[in-house]
């Protein structure tokens, strides 16, 4: 980076005033799970390493877009802990004056208790979309289940504050709420009940989808008065909620019925150096390619952001947004990095 990028200070915000502080970087498209409603039934092309950023180009590119006001970075992918160096990328990264988060399927997290401890990461988002072993190794395609639910208590134990994924979808695990909400009880674990979205090749449609509104009135039947609304964060994405007495929390992320584009301060990094402004975006700039030209990526960083949509990448009504053909144009959840 030169001096001039570095003396850069301006922030990243878009034509809506939305300023951008928050990047998520993918590590790799590789997982060792198959979930059905993020990863294509075929699976996924696999392309040469050369293609991904290596661990230096990670960290030149979260220096440069820190440099730009970023404050908090998320690993993803992909699962993110399959990178062979992703020990040395999130030590490496930990260094920088930033808020550094993981989100991962859970099933290496044992092997990388030590590393997230020493390098100050505290809170983990793991996803788990059911409580039911057969059911849950069936929509992963793999057979974790206890791996998982056991490394979801080593991190408890271990005083990790817990978050956990669950992508609710009709049929599949919607009858599975209130469990995960009784859960709750007695396990201080934060569920995070996700809208069913859609992305090439997970064969979506809204009938499968339950909205918002349906996940919590299945929770009000069975928990009425005793549900309270928390306190959101300005920019979460998820609306939180506990049950009364009740050790962990539950919140709901309504991407599909009622999404959150107004306040958005997300930047998605994919594994190959892509920039994306929005998770729906159907275009992206190539980051990576210019970068190891010895080329000033900045001015594409802000050029990316500033032409950023209003709202779900450009698909305002909810008939864009579940027109196929518009979701075609975008990539598969395991190769943007959610
Ligand atoms: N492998 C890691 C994991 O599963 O947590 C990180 C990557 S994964 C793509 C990130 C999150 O995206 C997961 O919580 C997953 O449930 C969510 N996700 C994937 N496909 C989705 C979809 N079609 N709709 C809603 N959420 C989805
Ligand atoms: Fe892998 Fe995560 Fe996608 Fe499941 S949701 S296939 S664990 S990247």
């Amino acid at each position: 980076m030169d001096k001039s990028s570095t003396d850069n200070r301006s922030l990243i915000t878009d034509q809506f005033n939305r300023v951008h502080d928050y990047l998520r970087i993918s590590l790799t498209e590789r997982c060792n799970l198959r979930c059905f409603y993020c990863m294509p039934e075929e699976g996924i092309q696999l392309r040469p390493r050369s293609e991904f950023m290596t661990a230096e180009e990670v960290m030149e590119m979260a220096r440069i877009f820190v440099s730009l006001g970023v404050k908090k970075i998320r690993l993803t992918g992909g699962e993110p802990l399959v990178r062979k160096d992703a020990k040395e990328i999130i030590t490496k990264l930990s260094q920088l004056p930033i808020e550094l988060a993981i989100t991962t399927n859970g099933i290496l997290v044992d092997d990388y208790i030590a590393t997230l401890k020493s390098n100050g990461l505290k809170s983990i988002n793991l996803s788990l979309d059911s409580l039911k072993k057969e059911k849950f190794n069936s929509i992963v395609r793999r057979d974790y289940f206890d791996k998982v639910i056991s490394n979801i208590d080593l991190l408890l134990k271990e005083k990790f504050h817990v978050k956990i994924n669950a992508v609710i979808i009709k049929g599949v695990n919607d009858d599975e709420i209130c469990d995960f909400v009784a859960w709750t009880r007695d396990k201080n674990v934060h569920i995070r009940f996700i809208e069913f979205m859609p992305f090439t090749g997970n064969k979506w449609d809204w009938s499968k989808g339950v909205s918002f509104m349906e996940i919590i009135t299945k929770i009000e039947k069975k928990y009425g008065d005793d549900i309270l609304k928390l306190k959101d964060a300005v920019n979460d994405t998820a609306k939180n909620y506990a049950v009364k007495d009740h050790l962990g929390t539950f919140a709901v992320i309504s991407s599909v019925t009622n999404p959150f584009c107004d306040t958005c301060n997300r930047i998605r990094l994919t594994a190959d150096g892509k920039i994306k402004n929005c998770l729906f975006s159907g275009t992206e700039t190539d980051l990576l390619s210019a970068m190891r030209k010895g080329e000033d990526i900045i001015p594409k960083i802000l050029e990316s952001i500033w032409n950023k949509k209003a709202m779900r990448g450009g698909m305002d009504s909810f008939k864009d947004f579940s027109d196929s053909s518009q979701n075609q144009k975008n990539r598969s959840m395991v190769n943007i990095g959610g």
